[in-house]
């Protein structure tokens, strides 16, 4: 089981709890449980809650990266994008990855969206080795199970907002009835119904990222990745796209990985990861 902490001081992300006995729990008298998470919100009250609410819980993997590296070939040599990066995420994280520009972020979220290979290290998702697998079953767990959300939107300007959201349906052979109602059911969420026969180029860039999260959640991907989101977005529209993250990721359990070059959207997420030259920061311990 993996604590949020919601109190202060700041403990380190990703803290498992195996047993706290009362005394000893070292924050909070009032938490609540979701998606598999327990919530701690206050200062522990010495009297406290019954060690019985805090049993442990499993925790599900969702991302493993063992010694991945990234290059490409220069002159007799090699150019090294991302140099032997160990990262897990469990299911429910809101991870951050930051860095300078050229740091190799979009390139590792590349690869944990399965958009592209390594050149070593091993990736395995939801336990299963993606460097092992045919391209049939990487395209397969791709679609069941993972959101991409690209900073330019990526949306097909000749189709309207609605076929747009539906194409992942399409692909995974959902059936019509089916797709009416789940695309129904994003446009109704998003609060994009009006917009659902329009073409992109008639939408702003804060309404474009709105259907291209959209089309990323309509296949109920158990995963966002999501490629500086807010990153052609003003601010305003940048906090939106933000609170819609954190409320899929808080309500609904989505995992969500993002690049980001804002520090105010990472806080939204519960742990941040910092690549410099290749490099992970933190770096991690192989598990
Ligand atoms: P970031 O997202 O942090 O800006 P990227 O992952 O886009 O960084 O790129 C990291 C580095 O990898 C950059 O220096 C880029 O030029 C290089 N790179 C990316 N793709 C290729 C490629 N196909 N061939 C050679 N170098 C590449």
């Amino acid at each position: 089981m993996k604590l949020l902490w919601g109190g202060s001081p700041e403990p380190p992300h990703n803290k498992t709890l195996v047993r706290y006995r009362t005394h000893a729990c070292p924050v909070a008298d009032k938490f609540f449980e979701k998606n598999g998470f327990l919530r701690i919100e206050k200062p522990f009250s010495p009297t406290g809650t019954p060690i019985d609410y805090l049993q442990p819980k499993p925790l599900f993997r969702m991302i493993t990266l063992n010694n991945v590296s990234k290059y490409y070939p220069a002159g007799f040599g090699k150019t090294y994008v991302l140099r032997n990066v160990n990262l897990t995420i469990d299911q429910g994280e809101f991870v951050s990855i930051m860095g300078p520009s050229g740091s190799g972020k979009s390139t590792l979220l590349h690869i944990l969206g399965l958009l592209e290979e390594p050149s070593e290290g091993e990736y395995l998702f939801l336990d299963e080795p993606v460097h092992r697998l045919s391209e049939k079953k990487r395209t397969e767990l791709h679609r069941n199970h993972i959101g991409f959300v690209f900073q330019a939107y990526h949306l097909i300007d000749e189709l309207t907002v609605y076929e747009n959201i539906e194409t992942p349906l399409l692909y995974k052979g959902v059936s019509t009835s089916e797709r009416k109602s789940r695309v129904a059911d994003v446009l109704d969420r998003f609060g994009i119904v009006a917009k659902k026969d329009l073409f992109p180029t008639q939408l702003s860039g804060g309404q474009q990222q709105l259907v291209g999260i959209a089309r990323a959640l309509v296949a109920q991907p158990k995963v966002i990745f999501a490629d500086e989101p807010t990153g052609n977005l003003h601010s305003e529209q940048a906090r939106e796209i933000m609170e819609l993250f954190q409320k899929l990721n808080q309500s609904d359990g989505v995992t969500i990985v993002q690049v980001t070059h804002s520090e105010t959207n990472a806080e939204y997420g519960n742990r941040t990861v910092k690549l410099r030259d290749g490099w992970l920061e933190p770096k991690e311990a192989v598990v």
